[in-house]
């Protein structure tokens, strides 16, 4: 799987031996991008320091690497040189790799085939270990670097366990604070604060949405359900809105005598007035036959409300009544 792309690329010798590094053409690109700064890391890594062993060069590059806002891992060794590289590489697991000296692999492994690589060899003189750096690509990253220092986090992560808690806790309605401390408790180890939760829950509702603001869900929502609506809108803003299901227009139009409108102030965030319409059975069943939006309670306003009934009611039909608490 490994370097698949390289491979199809180059002359086809060595397919299936280790030696990529020293095989790839100088001027191919890393197709993978997580957010790559482009920058070519390598020059943070020239040293003319001999190591005294293998472990001594590698914990030398691991700092200049943490101190570059990535991490280094070792990958494995071949040919006696030690390869290190981005913990966000894949690792190699084939023959070359050293079960002893190969880190454990990380289980909430971040790896994007990044193909930054630096090698430990013993220098060619004699005794001693040096830093060894490939040609540029390998220099460079194919993601973001860490911007988060704790626990190697991006800020917006939240492990899929954590997820799947604030998930479950918030179809089950249950606050941010309370939802942060359920995951404090049961991952403590992800130092998880309130920005994580709240950017978490925000993109779960965009996705619900699918990217739609809440006035647009609204009016997909009454449009999956078959609502006949209409929206007025103002600059793009919208200013009116009016709804009414189906079934209410049918009985609207077999009992269109008499008709109220009953006029809620400041109960919903848009501190628009809500406006209920009803109509009322031979019987004195009240039934919802519309609501609306306005933004005001201007005569102007209601005469639009009034137009969108209209247009359920037909032109035919005049109710003897329309009974309002305002006049
Ligand atoms: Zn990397």
């Amino acid at each position: 799987m490994r370097n698949n792309f390289y491979m199809a690329e180059t002359t086809g010798r060595n397919s299936n031996s280790q030696e990529t590094y020293a095989i790839l053409a100088p001027t191919m690109i890393p197709l993978l991008d997580f957010g790559s700064d482009g920058i070519n890391y390598n020059p943070k890594f020239v040293t003319s320091e001999i190591f005294s062993s293998d472990d001594a060069a590698f914990e030398w590059a691991r700092n200049i690497a943490i101190s570059n806002d990535f991490k280094l891992v070792k990958s494995s060794w071949k040919r006696g040189e030690l390869y290190l590289r981005c913990n966000r590489g894949e690792r190699n697991r084939g023959k070359g790799r050293n079960l002893e000296t190969a880190e454990r692999p990380n289980t909430k492994t971040q790896a994007c085939g990044c193909k930054f690589l630096i090698k430990v060899a013993p220098c060619k003189d004699g005794e001693g270990w040096n830093i060894v750096l490939g040609p540029e690509q390998h220099g460079i990253h194919n993601h973001e670097l860490i911007t988060y220092r704790e626990g190697n986090r991006q800020m917006s992560g939240l492990s899929l366990g954590a997820k799947q808690l604030v998930r479950d806790m918030s179809s089950a309605q249950a606050r941010p604070n309370v939802i942060l401390a359920a995951v404090q408790e049961q991952f403590p180890e992800e130092n998880t604060n309130r920005r994580h939760i709240y950017n978490f829950r925000d993109r779960m509702r965009r996705n619900d949405a699918e990217g739609r603001d809440s006035i647009s869900q609204f009016l997909h929502l009454a449009k999956e359900s078959d609502y006949l609506h209409y929206i007025r809108e103002e600059a793009h803003v919208v200013t009116h809105a009016f709804m009414a299901h189906p079934t209410s227009v049918k009985l609207l139009r077999t009992y269109p005598w008499v008709i109220g409108m009953d006029s809620t102030y400041k109960t919903n965030i848009y501190k628009m007035p809500f406006l209920e319409i009803c109509g009322v059975t031979p019987c004195n069943k009240n039934f919802l036959i519309a609501y609306a939006f306005k933004k005001d309670e201007t005569a102007e306003s209601y005469g639009w409300v009034l137009d969108k009934l209209r247009l359920l009611l037909g032109n035919e039909v005049h109710p003897t009544a329309i009974v309002t608490d305002r006049e």
